[in-house]
């Protein structure tokens, strides 16, 4: 019988040996920086000529890996091993399936400080931020084979006398995983698993900043016993080997996530029938987000000012779910303003294999320029109540900022930045905060600190995003508690960690005897 699913547990770095243990993960990391990666077709390995290098983030001199790229011969050549691993997986039982992903599982939580350590140094996380990505994918991968043993009998229909009807989910093909580099475990490996689980065999191309990781992700995957052809590593530039994948005409599905504007592309161009196509294209989508908190009059200011700065600046404000605005009502506005510049200016910011350090560098030199430009905005648009100075001589270090008294139709209010910046803008009262937290094209987090019941429930009704949270942050969904997605630009609306999302990658198959 399999244990009820639980998430699982972040690590408590206070603890001397949990602390030993990460030193260790970092030591065994970097036993193997700088090492080449092939590209994994069919369980063959193959190196190019051409590679993707992956630097530390925190110091562009220290290479962590580089990695073989797909091109378009390269990616017709893993479609083809997709193609043929599928007639065999499809008919492997759910159960069979489902083990995989629980033995995987349990070499990850083994091997869980090295995973961490290794998002340390490949993407900027502070160890707190590394351990809960490494988490949340031991939690997908949990969380999905226990999902795809209760559907594997289907879901009970009505039969009339003398009849047997049952309705039962079969895989739909191949599917092509293209991931982010912010989460680049668990959404790489989540949306990956939840495609395999359901019988489908997948092209996995994960962002070009964050490619190691995976590639330890798929030796995991055949250590835990997946068949060869099923889950095709091909790490490539998105512009290139992406639109060939997406247009591809024996690509069934494809999970994104990643931008808004590449998430149009992709929904665009899937919407096309090319030669020899013969369905419609499903896509999951999972794009960006402008999220807000909310702070009410009636409302415990230490816990907003609180809230606001962790949900801005957590892996410097590189989540979909960060917090880019906070709307305060206009009582109690310079109150919760004041104590979050106070709470800013304590937060320290270095290279993350240093735990004293809260705040890490953000990705890449292209995010540091398009943050600093963003702040530049800012300071014409609002007024720099924080930080606001960036230094990309080592590693692509940007301060926590915060651009007070802004207009809720400026454009650092309204355009996703994806760096530690914080945008406050003062609303009349609560419906106005609301009016004004709703006033983007994007719906995915949000958060309203309040002690006011009422107001509580207006928000639970009106405030239109995917995960709403009271009295909290806006970041940190739980895989299986709070399933995760956003609505509008953020997404097809789909819940990656949620009961019905598994059933995205299948189709609903009738039968109907008559006796
Ligand atoms: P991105 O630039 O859109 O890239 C995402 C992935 O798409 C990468 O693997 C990228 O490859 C690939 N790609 C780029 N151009 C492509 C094309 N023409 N066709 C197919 N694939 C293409 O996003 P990112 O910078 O990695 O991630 C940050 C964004 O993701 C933010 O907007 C954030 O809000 C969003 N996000 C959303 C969620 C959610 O659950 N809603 C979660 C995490 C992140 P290359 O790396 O090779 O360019």
């Amino acid at each position: 019988m399999v244990q009820p699913y639980k998430h699982e547990p972040f690590t408590d770095f206070s603890v001397e040996s949990n602390k030993e243990s990460y030193l260790q993960g970092l030591n065994k990391v970097e036993g193997y920086l700088g090492k080449d990666y092939d590209l994994i077709i069919g369980g063959e390995r193959i190196s190019t000529d051409d590679k993707i290098v992956s630097v530390n983030p925190a110091d562009k001199e220290e290479v962590i890996g580089r990695v073989s790229k797909a091109d378009r011969e390269l990616a017709e050549k893993a479609m083809q091993a997709a193609d043929e691993a599928f007639k065999t997986w499809k008919k492997t039982k759910p159960e069979v399936r489902a083990d995989v992903l629980f033995r995987a599982a349990a070499i990850i939580r083994r091997r869980k400080d090295e995973f961490s350590a290794l998002l340390t140094k490949e993407a900027g996380k502070p160890w707190n931020e590394a351990d809960a990505d490494t988490a949340e994918a031991i939690d997908f991968l949990e969380f999905y084979a226990r999902q795809m043993l209760k559907l594997k009998d289907g879901i009970p229909v009505q039969s009339r006398p003398g009849e047997y009807n049952r309705f039962n989910y079969i895989p739909l093909g191949i599917g092509i995983i293209i991931s982010p580099w912010n989460f680049p475990f668990a959404i790489m490996a989540g949306t990956a698993v939840a495609a395999i689980v359901t019988g489908n065999t997948v092209l996995l191309k994960p962002a070009s900043t964050t490619p190691v990781v995976a590639a330890k992700f798929v030796e995991v995957m055949e250590e835990a016993g997946l068949p060869n052809g099923v889950l095709n590593y091909v790490p490539g530039n998105g512009a290139e080997v992406g639109d060939y994948l997406v247009d591809h005409p024996r690509t069934r599905f494809i999970s994104f996530t990643g931008s808004r504007d590449v998430g149009v592309r992709i929904y665009e161009r899937a919407s096309k029938v090319n030669e020899g196509q013969i369905w419609l294209k499903r896509v999951i989508a999972e794009m960006g987000g402008k999220d807000t908190i909310v702070v009410d009059k009636e409302a415990d200011l230490e816990l907003a000012a609180q809230s606001i700065v962790k949900s801005a600046f957590g892996f410097s404000g590189q989540k979909c779910s960060a917090c880019s605005r906070a709307v305060i009502v206009e009582d109690v506005y310079d109150q919760v303003l004041q104590r979050a510049i106070e709470l800013t200016k304590d937060l320290t910011i270095g290279n993350p294999v240093d735990p004293s350090n809260f705040m890490g560098p953000v990705i890449d030199n292209n995010a540091f320029k398009k943050i600093m430009e963003y702040i530049e905005i800012g300071k014409e648009e609002g007024r720099l109540a924080a930080g606001g100075e960036g230094d990309n001589s080592k590693g692509f270090f940007v301060q926590p900022t915060i651009i007070a008294d802004v207009d809720p139709k400026s454009r650092v209010m309204q355009e996703e930045i994806f760096g530690p910046v914080v945008a406050f803008a003062k609303a009349k009262d609560f419906d106005h905060a609301i009016e004004i937290a709703n006033n983007t094209e994007y719906g995915l987090t949000g958060a309203v600190i309040t002690n006011n019941r009422t107001n509580m429930e207006k928000a639970r009704e009106e405030f239109h995003v995917g995960n709403l949270y009271f009295n909290r942050g806006c970041t940190g969904a739980i895989v299986g508690y709070q399933p995760f997605g956003g609505f509008n630009m953020s997404g097809t609306d789909s819940k990656a960690g949620g009961p019905d999302y598994l059933a995205l990658h299948m189709q609903g198959k009738t039968t109907s005897e008559t006796y």
